[in-house]
């Protein structure tokens, strides 16, 4: 086992704190990787506060991992010491059903293992995720960081990218389609840009005037205000895709009437019970409301490669770590632009004073 030190909260109603830990020793298809970035998830926020009643304390999230391997077991053939590798929301699973063999690993039908507040498939530990100083994870679920690809900026392409990413492909956005995206924040500001960058044309919904000169900035073409009602009804029947990151149970419906015939209303945000959808809304143009989550590892590692062909970041604000409840604060209040990356410098640096004060 190695020692290890992170930032958990232990219990909903506590701020995260320094926590001391232990990661496995080394199987023979881990690969070690010393955290470098970690990004901040509205999903963090939800677990830690218990908001989906299923979190396991001590909370210690983080699933947007940037870092460089330090170790690999035996087995281990695709990384080797000093690679940039990269983790997201899951570290394994059964690799057996007919999810995991069509690459989406995410619909295990045996549940993946989720990067933290999972529990181990081999012993049953409980897993603990990026806002740590180091990680031990299976090979297969840790991808390849691309040279060139900003590694503080990178980390929020593990879960705000793939999220947005995966219904944007398996809806084949490309030229030609119009697309809205409901949500400026982490994971809608990557909708923007990624479905930009597949070459749509791109609307933000959003309940914020003062975020529309960001949006055409990120790559939309247009903005509407969900509040201007005339806009709303005016833009009616008009888009093939919305993308709804919206983090909270809201009614669907004003959204669902954007839809052009075929269209489809994605949900990644909200994972709580919605209000009742009038059935006409799909019926009359055959039209789908469906969800998505986060997305697999063939796929992750193909946005990886797309956003360092294409030079698609994210917009991120760095904190240290000992500034997480305040980031969290924020993000509450939709203050974020658009995602807080937390430089893994400052918990070493915690460390090193930790280990002076006892020397
Ligand atoms: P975020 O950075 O906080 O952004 C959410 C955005 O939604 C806000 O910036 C705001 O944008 C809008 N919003 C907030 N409250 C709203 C409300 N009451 N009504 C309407 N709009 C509201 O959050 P995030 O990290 O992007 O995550 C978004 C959601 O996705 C979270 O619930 C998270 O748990 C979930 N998630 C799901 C998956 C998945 O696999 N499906 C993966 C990751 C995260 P405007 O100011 O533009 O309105
Ligand atoms: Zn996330
Ligand atoms: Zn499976």
């Amino acid at each position: 086992m190695s020692r290890a030190i992170g930032y958990a909260a232990q219990s909903a109603e506590t701020p995260l704190a320094t926590f001391h830990f232990e990661r496995r020793d080394l199987r023979p298809d881990d690969v070690a990787i010393d955290i470098l970035y970690c990004g901040v998830c509205h999903s963090d926020l939800h677990q830690v506060r218990n908001d989906w009643n299923n979190t396991i304390y001590p909370s210690l999230p983080g699933h947007e991992i940037v870092g460089c391997v330090t170790a690999v077991g035996s087995d281990v053939t695709k990384f080797k010491v000093g690679d940039m590798a990269a983790v997201g929301c899951i570290v394994d699973s059964c690799m057996k059903c007919e999810p995991c063999c069509e690459g989406q690993e995410q619909y295990c039908s045996h549940l993946p293992t989720m990067t933290y507040n999972g529990k181990d498939r081999r012993d049953d530990s409980p897993t603990y995720g990026g806002y740590s100083d180091h990680v031990v994870v299976r090979d297969l679920f840790v991808l390849k960081l691309p040279d060139g690809l900003d590694p503080e900026r990178a980390a929020p392409l593990l879960c705000a990218g793939i999220t947005t990413w995966s219904p944007l492909r398996r809806w084949r956005v490309g030229p030609g389609s119009r697309v809205a995206v409901a949500g400026l924040g982490g994971l809608g500001h990557m909708g923007v840009k990624l479905a930009a960058g597949l070459g749509a044309e791109v609307t933000v919904l959003t309940t914020s005037p003062s975020k529309e000169k960001d949006a055409l900035a990120l790559g939309a073409h247009k903005v509407l205000i969900t509040k201007d009602r005339p806009a709303m009804k005016q833009a009616a029947r008009s888009f093939d895709l919305v993308l709804d990151t919206i983090p909270v149970a809201h009614d669907v419906q004003p959204y669902m009437h954007l839809l052009k015939v075929h269209g489809v209303h994605v949900i990644v945000g909200a994972i709580e019970p919605l209000p009742s959808v009038h059935s006409m809304l799909l019926v009359a143009w055959q039209r789908s409301l469906a969800g998505s989550m986060i997305g697999g590892i063939a796929e992750t590692q193909e946005l990886l490669d797309f956003c360092a062909a294409k030079n698609i970041l994210p917009e991120t604000e760095t904190i240290a770590i000992q500034d997480i409840n305040h980031a969290f604060e924020r993000m509450e209040r939709s203050d974020v632009k658009y995602r807080f990356v937390i430089d893994m410098a400052s918990l070493k640096q915690e460390l090193s004073a930790e280990a002076a004060a006892t020397a």
